[in-house]
């Protein structure tokens, strides 16, 4: 199976619009080796002809555009299979709303997430008018095909964080999935919010050949800081990578053949290419993801 990176930023992107961290500065003036980067989105394929994309992020046409697999072929004919939620974070489901001219959009979320599309941000209230929105609901633990050579399963990511939106239920607000190519049995995962590394959801990554993992921040009073936000990381659902509970220390043990961070907050200094921070993450074999990264799973 391949993976391809379409945005590997988390919601805001790289740099922000109303930003000037000294992260987005660097990338904006160019004073410091860093790569912009779109809001965070993954497309997957077993045979490079049906893709499925992981979140539809508020880049998705910019997103699309830029890899030409992703492109019509001939009238409307899109090798877009269907869109797989981890979560309704807006960075995660806006790009919904800018597909609105599919004829039909195949949405794989679990009840929550659904529950809060539709009564909570009104994503999918408002996508409903526009195209017809197929739901197949997500239930952790269940295989399920994912066109020719591909299945998925997800599993629940434990989150204390508030739902934004009105109270919902608490299970599976938060899933990272498991794909699973048919012919060579190899497992990718994609994780890209992740509060805590339960033993649970260790469990899930302990086979995986190829792990996408949340790396929204370095510290977890990264934004505090800097004078950014009042919440810290983990209160914002995110593992930081960095300290010795980081995510970095804790699957320091983990066997996958490519380790890489993704959903990266402008803030986190991995992605100044001179930081000492990336280096740390490089040199425990580890890459941070940027856009157009293509992985092959086989
Ligand atoms: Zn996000
Ligand atoms: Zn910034």
């Amino acid at each position: 199976m391949w993976l391809q990176v379409l945005g590997s930023a988390a919601g805001g992107g790289f740099p922000q619009w109303n930003c000037g961290c000294p992260g987005c500065r660097a990338v904006r003036d160019g004073s410091r080796p860093a790569l912009p980067r779109s809001q965070s989105s993954v497309a997957v394929s077993a045979d490079r002809k049906r893709w499925f994309l992981l979140n539809a992020s508020p880049d998705v046409r910019a997103q699309i555009e830029a890899f030409p697999p992703l492109h019509p072929r001939g009238g409307r004919a899109t090798p877009l299979g269907a869109v797989l939620l981890t979560d309704a974070e807006l960075d995660h489901t806006i790009g919904l709303l800018l597909l609105r001219e599919a004829q039909a959009l195949e949405v794989h979320a679990t009840p929550a997430v659904h529950e809060t599309l539709r009564h909570g941000s009104a994503v999918l209230a408002t996508l409903e008018r526009y195209c017809a929105v197929n739901w197949i609901p997500v239930t952790p633990g269940e295989d399920v095909p994912l066109g020719e050579g591909l299945s998925y399963r997800a599993f629940d990511v434990p989150t204390t964080k508030r739902a934004r939106f009105g109270s919902g239920p608490e299970q599976g607000r938060v899933v990272g999935y498991r794909l699973t190519d048919q012919q060579s049995g190899r497992v990718a995962v994609y994780l890209p919010c992740v509060q805590r590394l339960t033993a649970e959801v260790r469990g899930q990554l302990d086979d995986c050949a190829c792990l996408l993992v949340d790396g929204t921040c370095w510290d977890d009073d990264e934004l505090v800081r800097l004078g950014l936000a009042a919440k810290t990381s983990a209160a914002m659902g995110h593992l930081p990578i960095g300290g010795p509970g980081g995510s970095l220390a804790q699957l320091d043990d983990l066997r996958a053949e490519r380790r890489i961070y993704i959903h990266m907050n402008n803030t986190n200094p991995v992605l100044l290419e001179d930081s000492p921070e990336r280096r740390m993450v490089d040199e425990r074999g580890w890459e941070v993801a940027v856009d157009g990264l293509e992985v092959k799973v086989s």
